[in-house]
């Protein structure tokens, strides 16, 4: 797979979002989608059973063995999408690995929440992103994620979306205004010496999937309304595009989830895209019957104490923690032929020039 055919297939996938999000409002990097996410289990219209899909504990079977990737687009999204999810697959003996893209150094807000004060310098994103961080590493050894168990990418918090509209090429680095650093400046990164660009990400992306060799797939969902999360899906779903068997990866029997942390309305129903596509295009029913899984008091409690150790934060997930921490955890389905198959997703696109 060439990068242009990458690119255009990453293009592809970025305009069907784009599509599916008309008339939702575009760009919105807000907490207001949160009100519309799950307080009891009758207030989501998960259904009782699905294409057969479901197990009767409401979500598919867990086995020792069972290898699960999730993406963060920042700290705290995977333990807020998926901390019960993690949970789970360990305690079945399966094996988790999680993938932080960014460490969240381009949050202005909470930077100048934990400095007290407005005017920083690019000194002080760099240690605010380094401090969160270490706020990961220890919410994830609280549900048992070890430092083995994670990778940091280290790329720019709050240009994820500049990476693939506008700075995909090597000669297109892009320079976080925040930072002022064009590679990532962390120490535990996989890979210090990679400078920001579409490209070079959506590569990291691919050599972290061949390397675990993943059976599940766990990202954000491609319809969420923050610009780095929507990014972070469609680098995912576009690398798993460029993947083939020779990398020992079967996207084919791979099963690919998403998880909602600032979608609306909840969830990303096959009929929400439908309906937002009725507005232009057809939109492609990515996203199937969702698929949930119990938690019990164990688990919710241990995800509520996981993310309690993001102390920098708590002054935005005070508010909304109840609703994460919830008796089961909701994904979305992506039907891996989206991502194999050109005559599925590409062929139904309108042409991207
Ligand atoms: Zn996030």
């Amino acid at each position: 797979m060439t990068r242009r055919e990458a690119l255009r297939r990453i293009a592809a996938l970025n305009l069907w979002t784009l599509t599916c999000l008309a008339g939702r409002g575009e760009g919105v990097c807000d907490m207001s989608g949160i009100k519309d996410l799950p307080v009891s289990p009758t207030t989501v219209p998960v259904p009782a059973g699905g294409a057969g899909m479901l197990a009767p504990s409401g979500g598919p079977p867990l086995h020792r063995g069972l290898r699960v990737m999730v993406f963060a687009p920042h700290p705290d999204d995977e333990t807020l999408g998926a901390g019960g999810l993690l949970q789970l697959v360990r305690a079945s003996q399966g094996t988790v690995r999680v993938v932080f893209v960014t460490c969240g150094d381009g949050y202005v807000e909470g930077a100048r929440n934990h400095y007290g004060r407005a005017g920083l310098a690019p000194k002080d994103f760099i240690e605010y992103g380094r401090m969160r961080w270490f706020e990961t590493v220890r919410a994830m050894k609280s549900l048992g994620v070890g430092n083995g168990d994670m990778e940091l990418l280290g790329f720019p918090d709050a240009g994820i979306h500049a990476l693939l509209s506008t700075h995909w090429g090597a000669e297109l680095a892009y320079v976080s205004p925040h930072t002022l650093m064009s590679r990532p400046p962390y120490p535990e990164c996989r890979d210090t010496d990679i400078r920001y660009t579409g490209s070079s990400l959506s590569r990291s992306i691919s050599d972290s999937i061949a390397e675990f060799s993943p059976h599940w797939v766990v990202l954000p969902d491609p319809l969420d309304r923050h610009p780095d999360h929507r990014a972070v899906a469609l680098f995912v779903l576009g690398a798993l595009s460029c993947l083939d068997g020779s990398q020992r990866v079967q996207v084919e029997s791979m099963r690919i989830l998403t998880y909602f942390i600032r979608t609306s309305p909840f969830p990303a129903s096959p009929e929400g895209a439908r309906t937002a596509g009725a507005a232009g295009h057809s939109a492609p029913s990515a996203v199937r019957v969702p698929l949930r899984f119990a938690l019990g008091e164990k688990e919710r409690r241990a995800k509520e104490q996981a993310l309690l150790h993001y102390t920098s934060q708590q002054f935005l997930l005070s508010p909304v923690l109840s609703r994460f921490v919830a008796p089961f955890e909701v994904f979305g389905q992506v039907e891996p032929v989206v991502v194999t198959d050109r005559n599925c997703l590409w062929n139904r696109l309108p042409a991207t020039g």
